[in-house]
């Protein structure tokens, strides 16, 4: 990852935090020491905590509270808990471009730069930010395969048919309908990766759940920001400025740009939470340098990612204007660091608003993609809501649920329907895969 600022300098994260180092060395030799010491620790803090608590269920209070204190890992996260994304950058550094890159690197995923309560998930984001990956020929291959697996399992997807209602009897759930009137019967149990207020008070029925948990999936919050999303199609690759002097900036995973300060990423941060809009910084994606299998011979495909409000902020109409005004000032910016990236490169382009998240996703209510705030209170063993954070809905019997909206949140790799899968073997007493020998989690 790398943040390239107007006079030509690059900040570059590489997966070796010596190299990191040298890149941070051009702006504080304080921060590249730092740095080495904090990419240490986070790497253990994700390989013999984060990550294998993404895999598993929450732990009740009790329990978790006992794990973490017997560890010294744990007490380390503990201690970060309390801060703000934003204090644990300042802590750790000094120099405001280096700020502005580990800041955005702590919040490009959801979190807000002042939000206290999870702190522990900084580390998180900053391994990550060294470690991204991508899939080989596109995502859509990851669903593919899954899908084959299915099918070659006995399995079947029907689609697309939005769900209408969950039927329930004597406490049972015995079947779905689908907008189109058809009745699908339940085999033994139903999960839904839906939203909770989709899955509880559209499709269960408040009838068939206790007033308290009703009350609560209302309170249930959603994010508070959410992303324009551009892709497209190019006919040759950036031209870096920046390559100039450094080359290695061309190779970088996601490009950040547009913030010459760390008072211009606050601003931004704010303005999207007051619903402005404004020409601000954004990054940028591009799979072709790193699997060409993705274009025709030569050609380019373009990812470009800028922050913008929930979908409650704007309406249908504003959201198709921006559309257009997004992409001509995405484009403007990136030609003062790659002078090629006009018009006259692009073969096509798509912009995805926050409208048109939630048109193709309708459980990612305001256009977000985590399906709900990230916020202590509706984190790890209270999400969404306590009564349901085991995978299993309480008043129901033989009903599931997977989706984001659970622990541990959004991303494609985050473990809620893993964790969830894992509820149902043991309930139906199935082979407990994650027990093989050699199965991490
Ligand atoms: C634009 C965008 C970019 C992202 N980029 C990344 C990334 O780079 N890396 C990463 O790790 N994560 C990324 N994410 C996040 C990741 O995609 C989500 O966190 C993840 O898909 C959430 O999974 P889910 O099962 O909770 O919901 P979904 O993936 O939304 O699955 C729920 C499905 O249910 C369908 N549905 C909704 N209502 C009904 C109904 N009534 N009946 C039947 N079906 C219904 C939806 O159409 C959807 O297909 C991105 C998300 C978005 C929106």
């Amino acid at each position: 990852m790398s943040l390239s600022l107007q006079d030509g300098r690059t900040l570059c994260i590489h997966q070796d935090a010596e190299r990191t180092a040298r890149s941070i060395a051009q702006f504080s030799e304080k921060d590249a020491r730092t740095y080495v010491k904090a990419a240490a620790k986070f790497k253990e803090y994700m390989d013999v905590f984060i990550a294998p608590a993404t895999y598993c269920r929450p732990h009740p209070a009790m329990e978790a509270m006992a794990k973490m204190n017997s560890h010294e890992i744990g007490r380390d996260l503990q201690a970060l808990q309390p801060m703000s994304p934003r204090a644990i950058v300042e802590e750790l550094f000094e120099n405001e471009h280096v700020r502005t890159f580990f800041l955005y690197a702590s919040c490009m995923w959801g979190l807000d730069y002042d939000l206290e309560g999870l702190g522990f998930l900084v580390p998180l984001y900053l391994n990550r930010a060294a470690n991204y990956r991508l899939v080989v020929g596109g995502t859509h291959h990851l669903a593919h395969v899954m899908s084959k697996v299915l099918y070659k399992n006995g399995g079947m997807i029907i689609g697309p048919k939005p769900v209408s209602k969950i039927v329930i009897e004597n406490g049972r759930a015995k079947g779905v309908e689908t907008e189109d009137g058809y009745y699908y019967e339940a085999g033994k149990f139903i999960v839904s990766s839906l939203n909770p207020h989709q899955t509880f008070l559209e499709l269960v029925g408040e009838k068939h759940l206790e007033p308290d948990f009703v009350v609560r999936t209302n309170d249930y919050k959603w994010e508070k920001t959410s992303f324009f999303h551009v892709h497209m199609a190019l006919t040759e690759a950036p031209e870096f400025k920046a390559a100039e002097n450094n080359p290695e900036v061309a190779k970088s995973f996601i490009h950040l740009f547009d913030y010459e300060s760390y008072q211009e990423l606050i601003d931004h941060f704010d303005a999207i939470r007051m619903g402005e809009v404004r020409d601000a910084g954004f990054n940028s994606c591009f799979p072709t340098l790193h699997d060409p299998s993705q274009a025709p011979a030569g050609k380019h495909t373009i990812l470009l990612e800028e922050f913008a409000a929930p979908l409650r902020f704007f309406s249908e109409k504003d959201w198709l204007k921006m559309k257009r005004e997004v992409v001509d000032h995405m484009l403007k910016d990136w030609q003062i660091y790659a002078p090629n990236m006009t018009w006259d490169n692009v073969i096509a382009h798509n912009i995805q608003t926050p409208l048109d998240v939630a048109y193709r996703h309708p459980d990612m209510k305001e256009g977000g993609w985590a399906e709900g705030a990230m916020m202590l209170s509706m984190h790890d063993r209270f999400r969404p809501v306590p009564e349901i954070a085991n995978y299993r809905i309480p008043d129901v019997k033989n009903m599931y649920i997977c989706s984001s909206n659970l622990h541990s949140c959004g991303g494609i790799g985050r473990g809620s329907s893993y964790n969830c899968f894992k509820k149902i073997v043991e309930d139906f007493d199935l082979p407990k895969i994650w027990e093989e020998k050699g199965r991490e989690y």
